[in-house]
């Protein structure tokens, strides 16, 4: 649970220094429960206190990678929900639906205009960040993400199945480009559940 300012200067120094950059550990402590500041700019501070600070305002939502490389896409570490109370960390990705059931040429052309889709958002560069690739039942997961892999290598990659066995084939197939395995439910969680352990993969619910 995140500390107050009066309980984090209850565990500072309070020197009052100003080695921080800020002139009294009480606007530290302020700055630093606002989330404003890191608890490591103080040089005094305990191993001990900074690790009590350090995990109480650590972000309620972990922190996740998808793929690896050109291909990483990195999501959660918030510590809001809304963008006005603070700030969002991480880009909310952006991605394109492919389906084993979909015919050659249209999955070319969704990859094309997925590896070509960029523009300028108010100084910041957005992309398609993610490719989901979808099974319609019985078909080739594995195969289409190796496609996916050769053909957009700058996207990260998420695997959509019922079958435990199909994620598992895909995601061996992705290697180290390790995907987003996308179906968990209150029936098949525990399957999913070690399927991640077994992988080193992210789940989906
Ligand atoms: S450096 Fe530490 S002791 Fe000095 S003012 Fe900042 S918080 Fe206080």
């Amino acid at each position: 649970m995140a500390l107050t300012g009066i309980q984090i200067l209850k565990m500072l120094p309070k020197k009052n220094c100003g080695e921080c950059g800020i002139p009294t550990c009480l606007a530290f402590a302020m700055k630093v429960a606002a989330g404003q500041t890191e608890i490591e700019e103080c040089p005094y501070v305990s191993d001990e206190a900074k690790a009590t600070i350090g995990e109480a305002s650590a972000p309620p939502i972990r922190t996740i990678k998808i793929g690896t490389g050109d291909a990483e896409f990195t999501a959660g570490g918030e510590t809001c929900l809304f963008r006005h109370e603070k700030r969002f960390e991480n880009q909310t990705g952006i991605a394109v639906l492919i389906s084993t059931d979909e015919d050659a040429a249209a999955i070319d052309g969704k990859l094309k205009r997925a590896n070509d889709f960029e523009y300028e958002r108010v100084g910041v560069m957005m992309r398609n960040n993610l490719v989901a690739i979808k099974d319609a039942g019985g078909g080739d997961l594995a195969g289409l993400a190796k496609k996916v892999m050769e053909a957009a290598p700058k996207q990260a990659i998420i695997l959509m199945s019922e079958s435990v066995d199909a994620l598992k084939a895909g995601a061996e197939a992705c290697g180290a480009n390790k995907p987003l395995l996308f179906g968990a439910n209150a029936e098949n969680v525990d399957a999913f559940a070690a399927l991640a352990k077994d992988t080193g993969c992210v789940i989906g619910v």
